[in-house]
């Protein structure tokens, strides 16, 4: 396998702010290429038969049990290591690839995170920062299961606050080993885990380090499964570490640089989030499309009734954006990868870096994703009525299953903020002209002509948008930034203006790219995911512009606000009705890949 989708020149993190961005290079299911489509048609296969057919048994701890034997059947038909390199028995396959079959694999019911920890966070630390001699000692025995894996970062007292963990490792005498004391708690996989990547402090160190730690090395103590409320089948545990002696050489990339390593392993777990929600919100759309489709009241079936059809286009809507917005990133990452290679960069390093310069575009994309998987759900349960309360249906469980999703990679309140600060930081170093389009875009609403008008709405809309929305954030940047993390309110909304335009823009260029392939269905997503879009960045500007503006100026931009909000109105209930059509016949969302 792979690197089978050409690269283009990559594009800057944060440039969707800025406009001007073409169709030209955008990564889309689309283009996937045939090997990616066999490639998902085989783990379809696969968890069709193993998993999907008895969901019931992965909602329960027999999940748990079941979980090392399947992880070591994927492991024997190469499922495991689709990204690691062909030398330690991998695929070797670019990002996109691994978002194309993560989006099908981790899909799976509780299961899906046994598979997603093992194949992402219990194997990225490893992949990414370790030296020769440590991936050939273990890579081979992740990719194959030999080996199960699962990453500690949280503690009881450091959740969000990660850093602050008390977890440490104190040198021996011999100054062989580091003798390993501490609690994690939340443990993915722990409870048949035999690797452990630990975050942790050396010595009397302020900041983190990862060790890659053994059970076989002793010391190792685990709590009891956790009583979930959902992804029962998925192992959960507290770890203990009783000094456990770490040899020196297990040291994963720097001392003292452990809290980078977590982050970016996290930045690939956020964007393969992404990707998995858009899954599992397949699968619930397809649910509900066939019930509506099934079950009769008052003489017709339910997909006959409109307000069903709106629920069912919405549910669309929503998917089409999803798809848009990471695979979008997906191919970005691998551009930017495939540059620095060519650059003459080590393509282990090329990837750290290319995956860490996408890290807000990951923020951003695991909360609108988990957000719209989170109302996909909920509607799909509401149109099933009292039977999708009931836990006979698939969907009860789904419903349980992705409450976890806006909790754990970042709370989606951390993610926010997170995405705002790493934007504003690359602005203040000057690797964005952010500042700049921020002050042009604020003198543009003062003189008044600042509404671009053009013949296709969303093109106009997202321009305009684009433009107040700078304009705020140059008065933020000018009245507010010193105290700006105080300001937590103003930045969970800004963050939502800037996932809105992303996902808008996204949406706009997918349909421009495809726009010989059900044009007219495309066509009414768009204008159904402006609307969306355009609600939530009224919204987000009016909670904004009272915080920054004063006076004549709030007025200007309160004004500015209405005719953004008035321009290009769209017919929302025929356009909910063409959408609800295409959904009525495929008995899902319409799109395959
Ligand atoms: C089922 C499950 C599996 C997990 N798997 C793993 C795993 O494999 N490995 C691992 O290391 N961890 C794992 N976790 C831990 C998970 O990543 C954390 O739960 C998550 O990071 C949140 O931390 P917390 O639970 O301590 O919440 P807290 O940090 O206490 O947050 C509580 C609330 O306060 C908010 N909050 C926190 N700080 C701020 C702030 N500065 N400003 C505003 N609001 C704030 C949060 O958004 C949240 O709403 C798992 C958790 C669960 C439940």
């Amino acid at each position: 396998m792979t690197n089978s989708t050409p690269t283009h020149a990559p594009v800057s993190s944060g440039s969707f702010l800025l406009g001007g961005r073409s169709a030209k290079g955008l990564f889309t299911p689309e283009l996937f290429t045939e090997e990616q489509r066999m490639l998902r048609q085989s783990i379809r296969d696969f968890l069709d038969r193993e998993i999907h057919a008895h969901y019931q048994l992965f909602d329960s701890k027999e999940g748990i049990e079941r979980g090392p034997a399947l992880l070591e059947k994927m492991g024997e038909m190469g499922f495991l290591g689709i990204g690691v390199p062909e030398a330690y028995g991998g695929f070797e396959a670019d990002f996109r690839t691994q978002l194309a079959f993560g989006e099908v694999a981790y899909a799976a019911w509780s299961f899906g995170l046994t598979i997603g920890v093992q194949t992402s966070l219990g194997i990225a630390p490893l992949l990414l920062y370790g030296n020769k001699a440590q991936k050939d000692k273990y890579l081979p025995g992740i990719v194959s299961a030999d080996r199960k894996s699962c990453y500690c970062l949280t503690e009881p007292t450091a959740g969000s606050d990660a850093n602050s963990g008390k977890t440490r490792g104190v040198l021996n005498e011999g100054g062989t080993h580091y003798i390993l004391n501490g609690q994690k708690m939340w443990i993915t996989n722990s409870g048949f885990a035999d690797l452990f990547f630990v975050f942790a402090k050396i010595a009397d160190d302020e900041k983190l380090s990862c060790l890659i730690v053994e059970k076989d090395f002793g010391g190792i103590r685990l709590g009891a499964e956790e009583e979930k409320m959902g992804i029962r089948g998925s192992s959960t545990r507290q770890v203990f570490f009783e000094d456990v002696p770490v040899p020196v050489e297990n040291l994963l990339g720097e001392r003292g640089k452990g809290f980078k390593i977590a982050l970016n392993v996290l930045n690939t777990g956020r964007i393969k989030m992404a990707t998995t929600v858009t899954g599992t919100a397949k699968r619930a759309m397809g649910y509900a499309a066939r019930y509506a489709s099934e079950r009769q009241q008052f003489g017709q079936t339910l997909d006959q009734f409109d307000a069903i059809q709106a629920k069912l286009s919405g549910m669309a809507q929503r998917i089409y954006a999803m798809e848009a917005i990471a695979f979008r990133i997906g191919g970005q990452i691998d551009d930017a990868c495939a540059q620095l290679i060519r650059d003459g960069m080590d393509p282990q390093q090329a990837e750290q870096k290319a995956i860490a310069s996408y890290a807000m575009e990951c923020a951003l994309a695991k909360v609108h994703n988990t957000e719209a998987d989170a109302w996909i759900t909920d509607e799909s349960l509401q149109v099933h009525g009292g039977m999708g309360y009931s836990a006979e249906t698939p969907i009860e469980t789904m419903y349980r299953n992705q409450r976890i999703n806006r909790i754990y990679e970042g709370t989606n309140e951390i993610n926010r903020m997170l995405s705002i600060d790493m934007l504003l930081r690359k602005a203040m170093k000057g690797q964005l002209p952010l500042l700049q389009e921020a002050t042009k875009a604020h003198q543009a609403i003062q003189a008044g002509n600042w509404l671009a008008e053009g013949a296709n709405n969303e093109r106009s809309y997202l321009r305009n948008a684009r433009t107040l929305a700078l304009a705020i954030m140059a008065l933020v940047g000018e009245r507010l930034l010193p105290t700006l993390k105080q300001e937590q309110q103003l930045m969970l909304a800004l963050s939502d203006v800037f996932t809105e335009l992303f996902a808008l823009e996204s949406v706009i260029l997918r349909g421009e790219q495809q726009s010989k392939d059900r044009p007219e269905l495309r066509e009414a997503l768009t204008k159904l995911q402006l609307v969306h879009s355009r609600g939530i960045i009224y919204q987000s500007l009016r909670t904004i512009i009272p915080r920054v503006a004063e006076g004549s100026e709030r007025s200007q931009l309160l004004d500015a606000l209405l005719q953004l909000e008035g321009a290009g109105m769209v017919p929302v209930i025929p356009t909910h009705r063409t959408v609800a059509l295409a959904v009525q016949e495929a008995k899902g969302y319409p799109f395959s890949s």
